[in-house]
């Protein structure tokens, strides 16, 4: 029997999922993230297509790649992402499409994601008071978010991961309160330490999991726990399973040696690493007539591209790229 393809890079690791950002704009400016005044959003006429984006995803899933996670920017604030959503979803070898969002346009746009297939969502969240939420994000929204998961909740989306970056300072007194929150809802918490992509990134009060972690394994008898989605978080949960959380340590604790994930930015640029440089540009073959074959033998190219590992905590001030740039 023929052996399932696999793409693997230098370093022995099997690349499975691939983030696709579908825009790099977002109606947020959440402060470690997009500046305020930032000029530096790619021309429409630079976007993938949704046929340009379907064809690339069609080819990574034929050499075994089989996640796939929409993200950017805000993916719900491109046209019709439900239907595009739902071509990736029905490309064979596309067993797991899943979506990041910040949930403003979730209400809308909840069972037109469920009907297109798309299983899983990340929500990102990082306070549950009004003013400081406005305060991160720039924009008074928290009551559109909380719909938006609500709904989610209602078409039965499951698990819904709420991704709180946790910020020294700005609202690291608020992580019982959230843990609290993801119990009563039953959504899984992620906490994210702040990386150092771009200024925004730099600026915006690391806090080190590690004694968090600690801490809360103390508070709620937390023991170790793993939860399917291939990425990058330690998760603990509740003895009874009821709830879990998850820890995404970049810098206290990196996890390159089992990083399997690989980004396209919305302009056709395979970032191999969030934090190197190492990148391949499938535009210029997407629209040069190139054949999937081509295509093909570019990904297989582009994958021994990437780097052994970021540099977030010995060279902090290497990466220029924001996170909404690159596809977080
Ligand atoms: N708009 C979508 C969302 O909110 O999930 C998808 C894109 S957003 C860039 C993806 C995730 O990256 C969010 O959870 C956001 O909080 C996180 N993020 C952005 N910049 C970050 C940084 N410098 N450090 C850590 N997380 C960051």
């Amino acid at each position: 029997m023929a052996h399932a393809p696999t793409l693997q890079d230098r370093f022995g690791r099997t690349i499975q999922y691939l983030r696709v950002s579908v825009t790099d704009r977002c109606d947020l400016r959440c402060a470690y993230c997009i500046p305020e005044h930032f000029k530096g959003f790619e021309e429409p006429d630079h976007w993938l297509t949704a046929s340009e984006m379907e064809r690339l995803v069609g080819v990574f899933a034929r050499l075994g790649v089989s996640r796939f996670r929409l993200t950017g920017g805000e993916p719900l604030t491109r046209k019709d992402l439900p239907g595009l959503a739902g071509r990736l979803a029905a490309l064979p070898g596309v067993e797991d499409l899943s979506l990041s969002t910040n949930a403003t346009r979730l209400a809308v746009h909840a069972r037109a994601l469920k009907d297109a297939g798309v299983s899983r969502l990340n929500v990102s969240l990082d306070s549950l008071r009004p003013e400081r939420m406005a305060a991160i994000t720039g924009r008074d929204c928290l009551d559109d978010v909380l719909a938006g998961l609500m709904a989610a909740k209602d078409e039965g989306f499951a698990p819904i991961k709420l991704n709180m970056v946790a910020m020294a300072g700005v609202n690291d007194d608020e992580i019982d309160g959230m843990v609290a929150f993801c119990i009563e809802h039953g959504f899984v918490l992620r906490l994210i330490e702040t990386m150092p992509m771009g200024e925004t990134g730099r600026g915006a009060g690391f806090l080190d999991l590690q004694p968090v972690k600690a801490r809360l394994r103390d508070r709620f008898g937390l023991v170790d726990g793993v939860l399917p989605g291939g990425g990058p978080a330690r998760y603990m949960k509740s003895p009874d399973g009821g709830f879990s959380i998850g820890f995404i340590t970049p810098l206290s604790q990196h996890f390159c040696d089992t990083c399997n994930r690989v980004r396209l930015s919305v302009d056709g640029v395979l970032y191999l690493c969030l934090g190197q440089d190492e990148s391949f540009d499938f535009k210029p073959l997407l629209r040069g007539g190139a054949s999937d074959d081509d295509l093909a033998s570019a990904i297989r190219a582009a994958i021994e591209l990437k780097p052994q590992r970021h540099e977030f905590r010995e060279a902090p001030e290497k990466v220029v790229r924001i996170m909404a740039k690159t596809g977080g």
